[in-house]
């Protein structure tokens, strides 16, 4: 039977002997810290050790030399595909340290099969949980294991999706916008939006505000909430404009801006009521909620009036953290 076949690939190799692209180095040590804003002194220095959490990163291979696994692991890919299971998501991520990387030390890796659950079924549909194990060497010793599981699945149809309801278009039959993925932890706030209030965590403990919406405090820990309703007032922190891929549903090219709100916390949602090549960072912006159909609300940001001839903000354009 099919979970027999699946379950063959169960230690298998996903990849073999390969060569991390880079040794371990100090300037990917560094553009890590101060991404993650990670100030810790072991990171820097003559005797710097890489930020343990970096072991994935020695690993990849680039946008430009993406490698194929093994015929084993396409196999066992190919064969859930063919069943149906096309779909695919990163679940979940576990590592494990054993050896403190360096500069200079050059990783070699191994990746091995090392589950492929019983069929699950999920909120995203039924399908098939597929764990690797990467173990990453330094010479002889192991330095670290990566384990990663990824969910292949037959995603649902819309029609079948318990919350959605039956999939609705205008009359120019214009796909509709993806929905929010609303699960326990976020559900109030997108009830706020639904009635037109942006509702903002706050830490009930030490009265830190936060967003997106998460189950406890990053500051304290404590698991008490509550919320404050947004203001509306904003500025855009920072933004792209999207101009390719084209998704259906969406007209490039168009702003995605990341706001910060005058409470403190950033969003992200798009900048309107003002040309895509007028955004700029600092460009103060007010909320407001559009209807995008009879289920979808979502909040977006509106450049103020008279922003875009104040020079674009240019004052504010470098003065950013
Ligand atoms: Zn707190």
């Amino acid at each position: 039977m099919f979970e027999t076949r699946l379950k063959v690939y169960e230690g298998q190799r996903a990849a073999v002997s390969r060569v991390g692209k880079d040794p371990v180095n100090a300037p990917m040590i560094r553009h890590w810290c101060e991404a993650m804003g990670d100030t810790n002194p072991a990171y820097s220095g003559p005797d710097a050790i890489a930020p343990p959490t970096m072991l994935q990163a020695w690993t990849m291979s680039g946008l430009s030399g993406h490698t194929r696994g093994t015929h084993a692991y396409d196999e066992l890919l190919g064969l859930l595909d063919d069943a149906g299971y096309t779909s695919v998501v990163a679940t979940d991520c576990e590592q494990e340290y054993l050896r403190p990387l360096r500069p200079g030390d050059e990783i070699t890796y191994d990746s091995v099969i090392e589950s492929v659950s019983a069929k699950k079924t999920t909120k995203l549909g039924t399908g098939y949980f597929v764990t690797t194990r990467m173990d990453i060497r330094v010479g002889p010793d192991l330095a670290g294991t990566h384990r990663f599981r990824i969910l292949k699945y037959a995603p649902l149809r819309r029609a079948d999706r318990p919350a959605a309801g039956p999939a609705r278009r205008d009359q120019s039959q214009k796909p509709s916008r993806p929905r929010p993925v609303i699960n326990r932890d976020n559900a109030e706030f997108w009830e706020g939006v639904q009635r037109h209030r942006l509702l903002i965590q706050r830490c009930t403990g030490c009265g830190t505000l936060r967003h997106p919406w998460l189950p406890g405090c990053n500051a304290c820990g404590g698991l008490d909430w509550d919320t404050v309703e947004a203001s509306g007032e904003g500025t855009v922190y920072s933004y792209v404009v999207m101009h390719h891929p084209p998704f259906p549903a969406f007209d490039p090219p168009y702003a995605v801006g990341l706001i910060e709100l005058a409470e403190g916390v950033r969003m992200i949602g798009n900048v309107l009521g003002v040309p895509y090549d007028k955004v700029r960072i600092g460009l103060p912006v007010r909320l407001e909620f559009r209807e995008y159909d009879e289920e979808l609300v979502l909040p977006i940001w509106c450049a103020q009036e008279g922003a875009a001839q104040e020079g674009a903000a240019q004052e504010g354009l470098y003065e950013h953290r």
